[in-house]
C-alpha cells in the first residue's frame, strides 16, 4: 500500500525532528499544525534564505538520496553562513513522483544528520506529488547591523576563500562519468565525489567573521564569478593571484595544475565562503579562526579600479571569452 502523505511526514520527518526541536527550546509549535511557531532570541534580527534543488538540474538523476537531503540543507546553511548568521530552523518543501520509502529513508537521514550536526530544527514544510523538487527555507538570527553583505568591501581589502574550491565541480564530473579516472587513487576519487555529494557549509566560519570581514559571499557559481560579484557590489575591482589558490592534492591529481586552477576558479557546487578583510585585521582574523576547523587562504585583494584580473607571480594571465579558461604561460 502506498504511503500516505500523513504517514510519510510522520514517519520520516516529524518523529525524527521532534528530539531536535525539543532540544532547541525555541520552537513552541513545530510540525503538525497549520504553521510553526518560533521564538527568535530577543533583540536579534531574523535571517532567511531559500534554495531549490531540481532533479536533472541541480543533482544528477539517481544521486544517492542521503546526498540529495544533505545538499538541500547544506546550500541553505551556506547562504546563512555567508551572512554571518547563526542558523536555527528550517522548512522543507518536498515534491515527489511517488513515496518511495528507500528514497525517503536515505533522504531524511542525509537531511537530518546535517541538521543534527548544526543543531538546527526542521519545523514544518509541505509535501506534494510531481517531478522530484526539493526546496528548503532556512532561518537564523544575527545581532542587528552586523550581517555580512556583498557590498562592504573596500579597495586594499584582502580576499580570502575557505577550503579547497573546485573539488565539488571535479566530484560532479566524476559522478557524471561514473568514476572512471585512472589518474586518481581510491581515496582521492572518494574525496572529490564526497565534496560534491556532501559539501560542508561553513557555518562557524561565517559566525567568526562577524566584526572582521567587510564583505562575504558563498561560492556557488564558481570562485572567480562570485568573488567578482562581491567586488562589483563593493564598487571595487579584484585581483586574484593564481599561485595562491588552495588546491587539494586530489584536485591536482585529477586535473593537473592548470586544470585544477581552472576548476577552482570556475567550478560551482562548493559551499565555500569568499570574504574580504582589511589588511590591518589579518592578525585578528587568524586569532578568531583558531577555534574554527576550516582552513582559509588569502588569494588576492580588492582594487580601486573596476576590473577583475588574474595574475601568476605578478605576471598577468589572459582571460578569454570563456572566462578564466586560458592560462597563458609567462
Ligand atoms: P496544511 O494542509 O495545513 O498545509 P499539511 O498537511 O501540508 O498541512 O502539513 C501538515 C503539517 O506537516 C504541517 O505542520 C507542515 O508544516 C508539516 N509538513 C508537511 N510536509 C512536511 C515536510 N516535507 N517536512 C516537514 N514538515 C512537513
Ligand atoms: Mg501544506
Amino acid at each position: 500500500m502506498a504511503l500516505g502523505e500523513f504517514e510519510l511526514i510522520e514517519r520520516y520527518f516529524r518523529v525524527p525532528a521532534e528530539a531536535r526541536r525539543a532540544a532547541r527550546g525555541d520552537v513552541p509549535l513545530g510540525i503538525g499544525d497549520d504553521a510553526a511557531v518560533l521564538a527568535p532570541p530577543a533583540g536579534q534580527h531574523l535571517v532567511a534564505a531559500l534554495d531549490t534543488l531540481v532533479e536533472g538540474r541541480h543533482f544528477v538523476p539517481g544521486s544517492p538520496p542521503d546526498s540529495i537531503g544533505h545538499r538541500a540543507l547544506a546550500v541553505n546553511l551556506s547562504d546563512l553562513a555567508a551572512m554571518g548568521a547563526t542558523p536555527a530552523w528550517f522548512l522543507l518543501s518536498l515534491t515527489l513522483p511517488d513515496p518511495d520509502e528507500k528514497f525517503l529513508e536515505g533522504f531524511a537521514r542525509g537531511l537530518l544528520d546535517l541538521a543534527e550536526e548544526h543543531g538546527v530544527a526542521l519545523v514544518g514544510g509541505d509535501t506534494t506529488g510531481g517531478p522530484l523538487v526539493i526546496a528548503v527555507q532556512a532561518m537564523g538570527s544575527i545581532a542587528p547591523g552586523t550581517a555580512l553583505t556583498r557590498s562592504g568591501g573596500r579597495a586594499g581589502d584582502l580576499v580570502y576563500v575557505s577550503g579547497t574550491p573546485g573539488d565539488a565541480a571535479a566530484g560532479l564530473q566524476l559522478v557524471q562519468r561514473a568514476g572512471a579516472a585512472p589518474q586518481l587513487d581510491a581515496a582521492q576519487g572518494q574525496w572529490l565525489s564526497d565534496r560534491f555529494h556532501f559539501p560542508t557549509p561553513r557555518v562557524s566560519l561565517g559566525e567568526a567573521l562577524v566584526g572582521i570581514a567587510t564583505a562575504c559571499v558563498d561560492v556557488s557559481d564558481g570562485l572567480a564569478g562570485d568573488a567578482g560579484r562581491l567586488a562589483r557590489f563593493s564598487g571595487c575591482g579584484l585581483i586574484i593571484d593564481a599561485e595562491k589558490l588552495p588546491l587539494s592534492p586530489a584536485l591536482v591529481a585529477y586535473a593537473g595544475e592548470p586544470g585544477a586552477r581552472r576548476l577552482a576558479l570556475t567550478g560551482g557546487e562548493d559551499c565555500e565562503l569568499c570574504f574580504t578583510v582589511p589588511p590591518g585585521l589579518a592578525d585578528a582574523l587568524a586569532a578568531r579562526l583558531v577555534n574554527v576547523k576550516c582552513p582559509v587562504t588569502c588569494i588576492g585583494e580588492l582594487t580601486a579600479d573596476q576590473t577583475v584580473r588574474l595574475r601568476e607571480h605578478g605576471t598577468p594571465l589572459r582571460i578569454d571569452s570563456t572566462g578564466f579558461d586560458h592560462f597563458a604561460h609567462p
